[in-house]
């Protein structure tokens, strides 16, 4: 061993020391950086938002222009959005306390029937006010994935409210709601995360992302320029990596609710944080501003399990009826509750229509600016209509007379109906009420028919050009096998 001078052992030993503590103080900072990455932003605990802020910002003020001309829109489109997991919805758990809040001052829809029960031709169907299947955005067969995109010829929101004179901005953590798919059709900037195309196997991008990029692209728009914000939020989607402090807040003691429900739920508060922040960002910046809370469809969370575990193949409300929920300080008696039943398709022709405007095209939904306005008490259908089309599934429903029947042409046209005040569809009554059963199948006859029509008007689908990565993306989603 070679020979150390006293001094310089000293200076040796106190060397390590400090390596040693340098590497000791960075070991917390180093791991959980390593073990996620991207990751960890996508579990970090939803902030605390202040009530006292939230509610000074719903405040009434029947003075406010609800008009083209003077109020900005802002729509937050939530992906796997299960409408019985919401406090405003029923769930007594604390799930969903801004949401809440927003009910209380605002108008919500009781029962809002989404037209498919998957990300793409469902939100094609609330962004046009057109079928799902007209848009031939459906991924039909169980061989390669159906690359189809939203055809030009449709009108989207964006692209009546840019004809209004709006800037409109949007932006989307789905890769089914990008401008591969023509989803970006109407927008002057559309923002997809650059986390969505360079790290394909991680989490899809937070609330906190797409809320910054809309901000981003709010502030650098003239205040006195009216605008359109539409943004794809994706924090309830599985994969679900709910950070534990989230957890601990939906659960309560005693309470027997299964883990993956409790993950989805937190996932949830979570998105519940975002949204309330996006809300109270942009209403700082635009103080007219109308505000629309919208799912694309729901999630079967096997609960209970015949609703199956995610989306896409199944009808069952769990998956078609979702929270829909407007403010504005002008719309009258905040709190109400609209009953009846709409639709997704209502929301484009609904939008143009509040701010005293009309849908340039002819749509298949009715415009609920009525039922908004206080001026009725129900949304304007008898009947809802809804569909998957989507790898083997192929079912139709109807919803209506108090009663939801289910089609499974998939297997020869074999249906199932349930009670609409059965929320968790356990008894199939087919064949118990045989009046109202025929009833309703041979209005869902008519309208399977009325859809064929309209799709032969339309011409072939239009198919976008998906990346590897984007690809690779939607496999992780959960929508190719
Ligand atoms: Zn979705």
């Amino acid at each position: 061993m070679p020979r150390v001078r006293p001094r310089l052992r000293l200076a040796l030993i106190l060397a390590g020391l400090a390596g040693l503590a340098f590497v000791a103080a960075a070991i917390p900072r180093l791991v959980p950086h390593r073990r996620s990455g991207v990751h960890a932003e996508r579990t970090a605990a939803p902030r605390e938002v202040s009530t006292r802020r939230v509610r000074a910002a719903l405040a009434p003020d029947p003075e406010l222009p609800l008009d083209l001309a003077e109020t900005d829109v802002l729509v937050a489109m939530v992906c796997t959005f299960r409408r019985d997991q919401l406090e405003p919805y029923g769930q007594t758990r604390p799930t969903s306390p801004f949401l809440n809040l927003l009910a209380r001052h605002g108008v919500l829809f009781e029962h809002a029937i989404v037209q498919s029960s998957w990300t793409r031709p469902s939100t094609g169907s609330l962004v046009t006010g057109r079928w799902a299947q007209v848009l031939q955005l459906d991924d039909p067969g169980d061989e390669a994935f159906h690359n189809r995109a939203l055809a030009p010829d449709f009108v989207t929101i964006a692209e009546a409210m840019s004809a209004q004179g709006y800037r409109t901005i949007g932006a989307s953590g789905n890769p089914n709601i990008s401008s591969t798919f023509g989803f970006d059709q109407g927008f002057d900037a559309y923002h997809e995360p650059e986390s969505l195309w360079r790290d394909s196997s991680g989490p899809a991008p937070t609330g906190a992302e797409l809320n910054a990029q809309l901000l981003a692209e709010l502030d650098a728009t003239p205040s006195d320029q009216r605008v359109y914000l539409q943004g794809f939020y994706v924090d309830t989607h599985a994969p679900r990596r709910p950070a534990t402090k989230a957890l601990r807040k939906v659960q309560v003691e005693g309470d027997s609710t299964p883990r993956r429900v409790l993950a989805y739920d937190a996932a949830l508060l979570t998105l519940d944080a975002h949204l309330a922040e996006l809300y109270l960002e942009v209403k700082r910046r635009r103080p007219n501003l109308l505000f629309i809370v919208v799912g694309d469809h729901g999630e079967g969370l096997t609960w209970p399990a015949h609703h199956g575990k995610g989306h896409g193949n199944y009808l069952y409300t769990s998956s078609v009826d979702v929270p829909f929920l407007w403010f504005h300080p002008a719309l009258p008696e905040p709190g109400r509750r609209i009953e009846g039943l709409s639709m997704g398709i209502d929301l484009a022709p609904t939008i143009l229509e509040l701010l005293g405007g009309t849908f340039p095209v002819p749509v298949d939904g009715s415009s609920q600016a009525k039922a908004l306005l206080g001026e009725s008490e129900r949304s304007s259908h008898d009947l809802a209509f809804t569909q998957t089309y989507f790898r083997r599934s192929d079912k139709t429903a109807v919803l209506g007379q108090g009663y939801h029947l289910i089609r499974d042409r998939a297997a020869g046209g074999e249906q199932a109906m349930y009670d609409l005040d059965e929320a968790l569809q356990t008894d199939d009554v087919s064949g118990n009420h045989p009046t109202v059963q025929g009833l309703l199948a041979e209005e869902l006859d008519q309208w399977e028919q009325r859809v064929a029509r309209s799709l032969q008007r339309q011409g072939g689908p239009v198919e976008g050009q998906p990346s590897k990565g984007m690809l690779e993306q939607l496999r992780t989603l959960g929508y190719i096998e």
